[in-house]
């Protein structure tokens, strides 16, 4: 990817100069669009580990994910955990999929000898049961744990339903986050739709039970799984890391043909393409993301690809006189051209946003939602 060329750019932003500078960019970033399609690759998962009988299979599922026609979520879908979609990704993983519907992610359930562990609970209590409810059924009598990616509504605000069944993990800093940001959020939310309303009507935050600061192994008999706190999207990103499988679950760190998502002022782009590059160390084999479709180490190089990309092109841009709102005026019709396939196009804003700030210096000045 080292092949993009910074653009020079004119000193006065004037309207002949933007457009010229619009337009040479298109082809600077044209350049660009041949690299990253190519590593967006998706992987279906094995039909080889998919066991029969204990949840349904959808091995085409990410075949027809990886469906360029097929990009955004199905008209009239509801925010909820479909757990008879869930499929097997890898030997005792289990993943019920977002189906790239707004406001579900993919949900794993992680078996041990003696325990298992699900990852995220989906949106409100409703869909933490639906998601508890196929973790007991594939568990029988083993204990179960719990714990989220990071502190976002339809990752940890069906936690709730799980309470006296599963313990719940959670790295200290997310915890915090939740403390803090959790009844700011539910109320931010449920201006979203009516259907993220009603599903988040008297939610109830929990605590953990149990927490942990860096890193974390949890022996759940014949599997070791490791926690650990990955900060970027939020404050309190988590990695769940299953090395038997080489395999893990990023939470929204990645996105299978999604914009990253900068949220507030604790996001940062700087941390985000150091942890890309973390996870890419780990050698992953199976890629399981916050949302969109379960993938391979690819998914990790075409995003921080395009974090870097961006990056390069708004240091370019700020050392060249242009401010945040000429930035993102220029920048956000150029890159959704680049990434015709990418969802999440509303948050390019607010990457640009936290670039800009990370580029100057200056605390981050987001778009409003
Ligand atoms: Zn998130």
């Amino acid at each position: 990817m080292a092949q993009h060329q910074v653009t020079v750019f004119p000193t006065a932003p004037d309207k002949a100069r933007l457009l010229f500078s619009f337009v040479f960019l298109i082809v600077a970033l044209g350049l660009g669009n041949a690299c990253t399609q190519q590593a967006d690759g998706e992987v279906s998962p094995n039909p080889s580990v998919v066991a029969a009988g204990q949840v349904s299979a959808v091995a085409e599922r990410h075949d027809d994910d990886a469906d360029e026609s097929a990009i955004t979520e199905p008209v009239g879908s509801v925010p909820d955990v479909d757990e008879s979609l869930a499929f097997q990704v890898a030997s005792g993983v289990t993943v019920i999929p977002d189906s790239r519907i707004a406001f579900v992610p993919n949900i794993g359930i992680i078996e041990g000898s003696e325990s298992v562990l699900i990852v995220d609970t989906g949106l409100g209590a409703a869909n933490g049961e639906r998601a508890l409810m196929l973790a007991r059924k594939i568990a029988g009598g083993r204990k179960l744990y719990l714990t989220t990616t990071h502190f976002h509504p339809e990752h940890n605000f069906g936690a709730s339903a799980f309470e006296g069944s599963a313990t719940l993990v959670l790295n200290e800093a997310q915890a915090i986050e939740l403390r803090e940001k959790g009844p700011d959020y539910i109320e931010l939310f449920k201006t979203f739709s009516s259907q993220v309303d009603e599903r988040l009507e008297g939610t109830i935050l929990v605590e953990p039970d149990l927490t942990y600061s860096g890193m974390m192994t949890l022996d759940l008999g014949g599997r070791e799984v490791i926690l650990r706190e990955i900060p970027a999207h939020t404050r309190g990103d988590q990695l769940v890391y299953v090395p038997d499988q080489h395999l893990i679950f990023t939470g929204d760190i990645a996105e299978t043909r999604f914009f990253p998502i900068m949220p507030d002022a604790d996001s940062s782009a700087v941390r985000w393409i150091g942890v890309l590059q973390q996870l890419e160390a780990l050698e992953p084999k199976i890629v399981v993301p916050g949302h969109g479709a379960v993938g391979s180490k690819e998914i990790l190089s075409a995003l921080r690809a395009h974090i870097e990309f961006m990056r390069d092109r708004v240091q370019a841009l700020v050392a060249t006189g242009y401010d945040q709102q000429a930035i993102t005026d220029l920048l956000v019709p150029a890159i959704t051209a680049v990434y015709p396939n990418w969802d999440n196009q509303e948050f390019v804003p607010f990457e640009i946003a936290i670039l800009y700030a990370e580029a100057t210096g200056n605390a981050p000045q987001l778009p409003g939602f």
